[in-house]
């Protein structure tokens, strides 16, 4: 008796009005193999494995999804521990992200400055191109190369030390 009753009080999986999908998914994740020109992903559920590429389906009606994860400490929590952004030195101001040994702002709060997680590589072309004095010459080798930039060194609470480790050409 008492288990007939349990059995009719179980939700249906799909309530009255839904049909179940004509289509479900099931989810591996792909294999990888180690190639000269950098890992392959390999589809996990064909014999032999074919290449999956993201975002093409393959025939075998496979797609490879990559996604980023980002850990972001929410605004409540940059607060209660009074996390100092290191670009623009303010507490506060919402969401933050991981930079280094410190944190950034998520938002951009200062456009045009970024805190980069590594240098690019000096480029002593980009070096005297960033020392010319605006005109035509720039002009036509930054149009071509992209921005001459310098990276700026900030110690630990985001104050620059006065230090330029690199020159590079940014693309936009
Ligand atoms: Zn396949
Ligand atoms: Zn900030």
């Amino acid at each position: 008796m008492k288990s007939r009753s349990a059995f009719r009080n179980q939700p249906r999986q799909y309530p009255k009005g839904h049909n179940r999908p004509q289509l479900v998914t099931r989810e591996l994740p792909p294999r990888f193999n180690q190639t000269p020109h950098g890992l392959q992903m390999l589809c996990p559920f064909c014999v032999p494995p074919h290449p999956l590429v993201p975002g093409q389906q393959a025939a075998c009606g496979t797609v490879v999804r990559v996604t980023a994860i980002q850990t972001v400490v929410p605004a409540r929590t940059a607060h209660k521990y009074d996390l100092r952004c290191l670009k623009c030195h303010e507490t506060g101001g919402g969401p933050m992200v991981r930079s280094g040994n410190g944190y950034v702002h998520q938002a951009d709060c200062v456009p045009g400055t970024r805190i980069l997680t590594e240098p690019p590589p000096n480029s002593k072309f980009a070096e005297r191109v960033f020392g010319m004095k605006d005109g035509m010459p720039r002009r036509f080798i930054e149009n071509r190369y992209g921005k001459a930039q310098c990276v700026r060194e900030v110690d630990v609470d985001g104050n620059e030390t006065g230090k330029i480790l690199s020159y590079f050409f940014q693309k936009v």
